[in-house]
């Protein structure tokens, strides 16, 4: 007998139709002798809905009332769902994020699990029923207050409470059969992954990629927790992702992951700064005054006969404009001479914990892009991960031209049920 934590995203539960068939689904779990625990995301599109209609009655609503606002959407399905499940004569209990015990801090929109008491979870279990959670949210203990996780957020609860529970496996359900080498939206030929490690899924996830959300990623590996990402609407058996233990050969792992993208980045380049010590230190103080999460920077050398320098950095597009306020503010105390703003860059990250011992990948992967007539306007490396950022219009055909260059393409095309990309 095992415990599993199954989660359900809001395009598996978007009516009542889909709520009776996850129903069906956990009932069957249940019956073949687990433990179950289900954490449930709002139906479809809720959130935005709640969030459009909070816009709507005062622009930019954010704290301690959209919290509020925000997590009736899961207490909506965790409650639908229950119901659903005791009419199949399965117990069923739902519980919000505060009875389930995920206790946060008390940052409203984005706040972080500090603990997790799942006492009246574990009481449910003990007399056979199953749990619902509401995903998403918690509760601060300072204030009292209800809080959310950010979006997304419903995967780190199900993360969170199977730690906590020591559960064998936590199942995300989504609308897509697994983690595909690329996004299927994208590129059709993309392929379902059997097996990722966490490093990659992270990295992945990191670049970009939206079938899982990197907190959730970061909280599974650091407790060890299995992830099994699988489509709610078949059988099919989905994709693991695993923690292997230090040491463990990879020799069986593919060189490549798979290939993610991300079109949310701007590009900052500020031009003509004195190329001397601290103004680097001066800009970057600066952006992380301004509160932007730069992600890749490069410095042109400088020209001998001004001794001045560019230096470009990326940044999520919400972070630009508070950025350049805060840097232009700072001119006259920096030095530098213009400041630029692009908007329209895309980044195309190639993950893959083989590029540790395969010597041609990056060779490989800017052929690649040449050869589909690609320009390159930056680049960065880790590790594990390549990243190059081209013009955002050009994004597409590069993950393609690169996904069939590292031999990526599947036989058949990926099938994405339900959802809207939203
Ligand atoms: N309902 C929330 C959102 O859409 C949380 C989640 O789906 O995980 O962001
Ligand atoms: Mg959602």
């Amino acid at each position: 007998m095992s415990l599993i934590v199954q989660k359900y995203g809001g395009s598996s539960v978007a009516d009542a139709e889909s709520i009776k068939r996850v129903a069906k689904r956990i009932v069957a779990t249940r019956k073949a002798g687990n433990d179950v625990v289900v954490v449930v995301s709002a139906m479809g599109d809720t959130t935005d809905e709640l969030m459009d209609l909070a816009n709507e009655v005062v622009p930019g609503p954010s704290g301690r009332e959209l919290d509020m606002l925000l997590t009736a959407g899961e207490r909506i399905s965790m409650a639908l769902l229950a119901m659903a499940i005791k009419s199949l004569g399965v117990e069923a209990r739902s519980y919000t994020g505060s009875q389930a015990g995920m206790i946060t801090d008390a940052q409203h929109g984005s706040a972080r699990i500090v603990d997790v008491t799942p006492g009246r979870v574990r009481a449910a279990l003990d007399i056979g029923a199953v749990a619902i959670v509401a995903g998403f949210q918690g509760f601060n203990r300072g204030t009292g207050d209800i809080t959310t996780l950010g979006r997304g957020g419903s995967d780190t609860t199900a993360v969170a409470l199977a730690a906590a529970l020591k559960a064998d496996v936590c199942e995300i359900y989504t609308d897509v059969d697994g983690i595909f080498t690329t996004d299927p939206r994208m590129v059709p030929t993309a392929r379902k992954i059997d097996r990722i490690t966490s490093e990659e899924m992270l990295e992945l996830a990191a670049a970009g990629a939206k079938v899982l959300y990197i907190r959730a990623v970061e909280y599974a590996r650091r407790h060890g927790v299995t992830l099994h990402v699988r489509s709610s609407f078949n059988d099919n058996e989905g994709t693991l992702v695993i923690n292997p233990v230090d040491g463990e050969s990879s020799v069986e792992e593919p060189l490549i992951a798979g290939v993610a993208a991300d079109l949310s980045q701007a590009k900052i380049t500020v031009a003509g700064v004195p190329d001397i010590p601290g103004k680097a230190a001066q800009i970057f103080t600066i952006v992380a005054q301004a509160g932007a999460n730069i992600d890749m920077i490069v410095q042109n050398v400088s020209a001998a006969a001004t001794a001045r320098t560019d230096i470009s950095f990326t940044l999520p597009k919400t972070d630009g404009a508070p950025t350049l306020e805060a840097l232009e503010a700072a001119k006259e105390v920096i030095g530098f001479e213009t400041l630029q703003y692009d908007d329209q860059i895309g980044k195309l990250s190639l993950v893959g914990a083989g590029m540790r011992t395969n010597a041609g990948v990056s060779a490989k992967l800017f052929t690649a892009l040449f050869e589909a007539g690609i320009n390159i306007e930056m680049i960065s490396t880790s590790e594990i991960r390549i990243s190059v950022v081209t013009r955002a219009d050009t994004i597409k055909e590069a993950v393609r031209v690169v996904h069939s260059a590292f031999d990526l393409d599947g036989e058949e095309e990926a099938k994405v049920h339900g959802g809207t990309g939203r």
